[in-house]
C-alpha cells in the first residue's frame, strides 16, 4: 500500500528515474530474537524488528509498536510514511519505526519491562541520539521510554535522554507530548470545519480506537459532540454525547471498553459507518476499505492512525467528493513534532512550558496545512495526493543535492 501511493506520487510529480528507487526502499533493517524471561521461570523467545527508511535529511525516527500482528512489512510501510511526514512538516529527520510480534496485554509488568529493556539492548549499536532515536506507538507508553532511556543510558554510562522521546517528564518528557497527536489531528479539523463553516457546536465525532491517540483525540476535541468511541473489544455509541471522563476512568481500572455501560453498544463496523461530522480511525491500518468507504457517512475523515484507508477505499472516496479527508501524513503529525521538540530539550538541556510547545506545535501545523492546500489546489491533487507529494519532493531533493557517494 506504502510503496503504490510512493508510484502515484512520483508519477505525479515526475521524481527521476534516478532518484526514484533512493527514495522508495527502506535504508536498513535489523530482525532480532529476543528472549524474555517470564514470571514462572520459563523463557519465551518474541521476534523484533527496527527499519530506517531514510537517513539522509536527520537522525531516522519513529515508533515502536508492540503487537500480535505486527509483521517486517508493516514497519517498513510505517517507516516509509514516517519520512514523507517529516518532511512534509519540515522537521530534520528520516523515516523509521520498531515493532516487535507480542501482544503486551499477556505479559505481566515486569515481563513488559524485561522484553522493553532486552528490545533496547539489541538496537545499543543500530540506534542514537544522532543515527536513531525511538518513540511510543500502538502497545507502548510512556513508562515503556522510561525503561527503554535507561537501559541506553547505563550502556554508554551516562544519562542520555534523547535517545528516545515520549519520556516521562520526570526524566526529560516534554510538556505536551502526550496529547500531541489527538490536539494536533483535532486542531487541524477544527481549521478544516472552519473552512466548511460548519460550527463545533453542530460538530459530532466517532473514534476508533480509545488508546493513547484515540483519548486525546476525544479529550481535544471539547465543544464537539463525542458520539461513538471503540477499542478492540467493542464499540459504544451514544446520540445525546459519550461522558468522556466516564469512560476514561472506566478504561484506567478495566484497561478495555468491554462492557462499558455509558453508552449503547454497537459493533466496530456500525462505528465506521455512523452518521457523524467527523470520523477518526484511531487504532490500526486497513480499516477504511473497498467494503466500507461508500458508506461512510461522516463529511471530514481525520486519520489519526498510520494508513487506515486503503489505496482501493481512497479512490472510492476521491470519487465521491463528498467527505473532507485529512490525511495521516498531516493529520496525526502533532506527536512528531512535540517529539522533535522534546529531543531538542534534551540536546539543549533546556525546557520548554506547555504553551510553549503547544503554540509552536500549531504554527507549525498551520505552515503544514497551507502548503498542503495550496499543493492541492496549484496541482489538482486530492489532498493525500498533495500531502505525499511535497514530502516525498522534499526527501528527493535531499538526497539529490547530497549526491551519491561511490
Ligand atoms: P494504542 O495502543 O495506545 O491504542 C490503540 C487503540 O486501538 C486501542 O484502544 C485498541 O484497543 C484499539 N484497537 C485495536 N484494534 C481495534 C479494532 N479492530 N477496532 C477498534 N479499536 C481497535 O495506540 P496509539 O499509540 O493510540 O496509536 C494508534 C494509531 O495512531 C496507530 O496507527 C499509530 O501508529 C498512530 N500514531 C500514534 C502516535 C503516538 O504518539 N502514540 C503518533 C502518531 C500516530
Amino acid at each position: 500500500m506504502a510503496c503504490r501511493q510512493f508510484d502515484k506520487a512520483a508519477d505525479a510529480i515526475s521524481l527521476p528515474e534516478a532518484i526514484r528507487d533512493r527514495t522508495k526502499y527502506p535504508r536498513r533493517c535489523l530482525a532480532v530474537s529476543l528472549p524474555v524471561k517470564r514470571d514462572d521461570g520459563s523463557v519465551t523467545v518474541v521476534e523484533g524488528y527496527r527499519v530506517q527508511h531514510n537517513l539522509s535529511t536527520g537522525p531516522a525516527k519513529g515508533g515502536i509498536r508492540f503487537h500480535e500482528h505486527v509483521t517486517l512489512g508493516e514497519i517498513g510501510a510505517l517507516a516509509m510514511w514516517m519520512s514523507w511526514k517529516y518532511s512534509l512538516v519540515g522537521l530534520p529527520y528520516g523515516g523509521a519505526k520498531g515493532g516487535v510480534i507480542v501482544d503486551p496485554s499477556k505479559l505481566s509488568e515486569t515481563e513488559l519491562e524485561h522484553l522493553s529493556r532486552r528490545y533496547m539492548q539489541e538496537m545499543v549499536n543500530f540506534i542514537g541520539p544522532h543515527t536513531e532515536v525511538p518513540a511510543p506507538d500502538v502497545g507502548t507508553n510512556e513508562k515503556i521510554m522510561g525503561w527503554m532511556m535507561d537501559t541506553y543510558s547505563n550502556h554508554v554510562g551516562h544519562i542520555s535522554p534523547a535517545i528516545v522521546t515520549g519520556k516521562p517528564i520526570a526524566i526529560g518528557g516534554s510538556q505536551g507530548l502526550r496529547e500531541a497527536t489527538g490536539a494536533g489531528g483535532a486542531y487541524l479539523v477544527k481549521k478544516y470545519l472552519a473552512d466548511l463553516k460548519i460550527p463545533l457546536s453542530k460538530t459530532t465525532v466517532a473514534i476508533e480506537g480509545f488508546g493513547n491517540v484515540g483519548n486525546e483525540t476525544a479529550l481535544a476535541h471539547y465543544g464537539a459532540k463525542i458520539i461513538a468511541i471503540s477499542d478492540y473489544t467493542g464499540a459504544f455509541y451514544n446520540a445525546e454525547g459519550i461522558d468522556l471522563s466516564r469512560a476514561l476512568k472506566y478504561v484506567r481500572y478495566q484497561k478495555v471498553l468491554r462492557d462499558f455501560d455509558g453508552a449503547e453498544p454497537i459493533t466496530n463496523k456500525q462505528l465506521l459507518e455512523l452518521k457523524c461530522t467527523v470520523l477518526v480511525p484511531a487504532a490500526l491500518e486497513r480499516v477504511i476499505t473497498d467494503k466500507n468507504a461508500a458508506k461512510l457517512k461522516c463529511r471530514v475523515l481525520a486519520e489519526a492512525a498510520n494508513g487506515p484507508t486503503t489505496n482501493a477505499a481512497d479512490k472510492i472516496i476521491d470519487a465521491r467528493g463528498n467527505i473532507e479527508l485529512i490525511p495521516d501524513v498531516l493529520c496525526n503529525a502533532g506527536g512528531v513534532i512535540v517529539s522533535y521538540f522534546e529531543w531538542l530539550q534534551n540536546l539543549s538541556n533546556f525546557y520548554w512550558s506547555r504553551d510553549e510547545v503547544l503554540t509552536k506545535l500549531f504554527g507549525i501545523l498551520d505552515q503544514a496545512k497551507d502548503a498542503v492546500d495550496t499543493q492541492q489546489k496549484k496541482f489538482q491533487f486530492s489532498r493525500r495526493l498533495a500531502a505525499l507529494t511535497l514530502g516525498i519532493q522534499r526527501v528527493a531533493d535531499a538526497k539529490a543535492t547530497r549526491g551519491l557517494f561511490p
